[in-house]
């Protein structure tokens, strides 16, 4: 059996979980076992039915006013109960934010070895050895899982979404929790902005220090809009807060997979391209051809940020009217 944790958010299936069950789905297909899902919040069934479009049966949904906001160690709870009531031996989790807090405490709870980060589905042959990238992004290694229950976690866009459309049954189940479980409690939330989480971007535009100050992000959010992309931004811009921290990406910041990353007026530092790296396609715009950051780009357009991308931009919405 194949535990597959849901994330969750706003009574919403995050699209990170849909990748989760799409790689579960797969790997118990390839293991000849079945594959159950474990929502934990305060998610509607009808809400999970999604699911069902990405090859899973069964979900046990635990469902509670108390679960509103992600809390690391009531989860951990309900998922450690799940896997004792299904028998599961693998559990799976996006490696995102709450994925990177459960799985760790999920892995000491059950006393599962665990891999963080996996980009592939594993072999099974004789054994369960799983492949993640290692140093930043520059290589690959492969681990190889003795325990009895095991814990992998996905890297975002890794393995992208399978279509597999099967009947869904979604199934209450009672993790034992009590509002006492939820040791932090969230008071309120402000969001950051209303924009599209970087983290779940499938487009994303990025500036960096060359844009010489705040004021010029207006063209970046300007394309961003017009491609229903996020933004994000190097770190020495958001240092020095022309941008919020959250839009951060690199070494320090967050690592994201985009189809599509656009980095504007931005060198290709290490330590940037170390958060960018697995991105499906980079598009590289900056006035330096020696730009370190051209090396790394599917495609490059040398010139002056302030010129290429508002007619980036108009060219796109052209392109948009016309098809
Ligand atoms: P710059 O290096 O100043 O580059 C600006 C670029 O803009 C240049 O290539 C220039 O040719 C181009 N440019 C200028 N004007 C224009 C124009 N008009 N049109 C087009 N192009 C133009 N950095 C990160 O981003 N993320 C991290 O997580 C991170 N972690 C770090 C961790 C450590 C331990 C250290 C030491 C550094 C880290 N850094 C990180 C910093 C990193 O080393 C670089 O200093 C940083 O990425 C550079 O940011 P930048 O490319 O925006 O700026």
């Amino acid at each position: 059996m194949i535990l597959i944790y849901i994330d969750n958010s706003e009574g919403q299936v995050k699209k990170a979980s849909l990748e989760a069950a799409s790689y579960g789905v797969a790997l118990a297909k390839q293991m000849g076992k079945s594959a159950t899902g474990i929502c934990v919040g305060n998610v509607a069934d009808d809400a999970l039915q999604i699911l069902g479009e990405y090859g899973l049966e069964k979900i046990l949904n635990v469902k509670a006013d108390y679960l509103n906001n992600f809390d690391s160690g009531s989860h951990t709870k309900a998922i450690a109960k799940a896997v004792a009531h299904t028998g599961a031996e693998v559990v799976v989790l996006s490696h995102n934010y709450n994925g990177k807090a459960l799985s760790a405490r999920l892995s000491a709870n059950l006393k599962a070895g665990l891999v963080a980060g996996a980009t592939d589905l594993p072999n099974t042959e004789g054994g369960f050895t799983i492949k993640k990238s290692v140093f930043s992004g520059k290589a690959f290694a492969n681990f190889s899982i003795n325990t009895d229950k095991k814990i992998v976690s996905i890297n975002p866009n890794a393995f992208g979404l399978h279509k597999n459309d099967v009947t869904l049954s979604v199934e209450a189940f009672d993790a034992g929790l009590s509002d006492a479980d939820v040791k932090v409690k969230v008071i309120s939330v402000e969001k950051a902005s209303d924009t599209i989480p970087l983290s779940d971007a499938e487009l994303v535009v990025s500036a960096g220090r060359g844009l010489k100050g705040p004021e010029n992000w207006g063209m970046i959010e300007d394309l961003a809009t017009t491609l229903g992309a996020a933004t994000a931004c190097s770190r020495p811009v958001s240092d020095v807060n022309w941008r919020p921290h959250h839009e951060h990406v690199g070494q320090t910041g967050i690592t994201i997979r985009p189809n599509l990353y656009i980095a504007v007026a931005i060198s290709g530092a290490i330590q940037h391209l170390a958060g960018v790296n697995s991105s499906k396609t980079i598009v590289v715009i900056n006035k330096d051809s020696e730009a370190p950051f051209f090396k790394a780009a599917d495609y490059g357009i040398v010139g002056d940020a302030f010129e290429v991308v508002p007619k980036l931009n108009e060219a796109i919405k052209a392109y948009k009217a016309a098809v």
